[in-house]
């Protein structure tokens, strides 16, 4: 029987993943959080799962190097996705890509003045979409985390990250301002995997598919 490799991120992605695993008949034999394997062996023979950083999930998939993977839509916008087919919103990981500012910083008026404003964030690519489509100047700072902190000292007016509850924004005195997009976690696969893995990857969709389905029936 063909194998295959599914990639996954620790976190908050496997946390919600693992539901959706189970219930295509899939676990892991050990717990991803506390095993310092990357190569983790499920309860079935012919799969396996590799634990890599979220923003390179879409990088193993494409070359290959895993067959499916699962990412958040914040990521595979930056990655481009290439090489990818994305065949299901898992409707899990579920946050919003918004704009943030200081809560005494207004944004609205900076925006009719022109002000070329200075915005750092770990998405430059959307980032530098959703300015353009807007006709804003704007000089992006590439951060790799934390980016509440750059408005707090001067490093950027303004910031473009994930937003879920709010809470963290609130706690460190900004505002969020503008939505770019909702954004939830996506299952993706190799374009060359899905052909000529079928048989294998096809019941995994369906039950993928089925398992996000009556998570929404229970919600309702
Ligand atoms: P690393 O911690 O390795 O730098 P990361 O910060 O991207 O990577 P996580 O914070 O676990 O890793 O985020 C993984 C994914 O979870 C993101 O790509 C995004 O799709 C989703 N995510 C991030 N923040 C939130 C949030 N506040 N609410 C819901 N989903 C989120
Ligand atoms: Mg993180």
């Amino acid at each position: 029987m063909t194998s295959i490799t599914i990639a996954l991120s620790k976190g908050r992605i496997f946390d919600d993943t693992a539901p959706l695993l189970k219930a295509a008949g899939v676990f892991a034999l050990d717990d991803p959080e506390t095993s310092r394997k990357l190569i983790l062996a499920t309860n079935r023979d012919n799969v396996r799962l590799i634990i890599v950083r979220a923003s390179d999930v879409p990088t193993y998939v494409q070359y290959g190097a895993a067959d499916m993977g699962i990412a958040g839509k914040d990521v595979l916008l930056e990655h481009g996705g290439s090489g990818l087919y994305q065949p299901l919103d898992l409707h899990i990981a579920c946050c919003r890509m918004m704009v943030a500012v200081r809560d005494d910083f207004d944004y609205e008026s900076a925006v009719r003045r022109g002000a070329r404003l200075r915005v750092a964030t770990k998405y430059l690519r959307t980032a530098r979409e959703h300015f353009a489509e807007k006709g804003m100047h704007v000089d992006l700072i590439k951060l790799y985390g934390s980016m509440e902190l750059a408005p707090l000292v001067g490093l950027a007016e303004a910031i473009v990250d994930l937003v879920s509850s709010g809470n963290t924004l609130k706690a460190n005195h900004l505002k969020a301002v503008e939505e770019i997009k909702p954004i939830s976690a996506r299952l993706i696969i190799n374009q060359a995997a899905l052909k000529l893995k079928r048989a294998t990857i096809q019941p995994m969709l369906d039950a993928f598919s089925a398992a996000i389905q009556q998570g929404e029936e229970t919600m309702v």
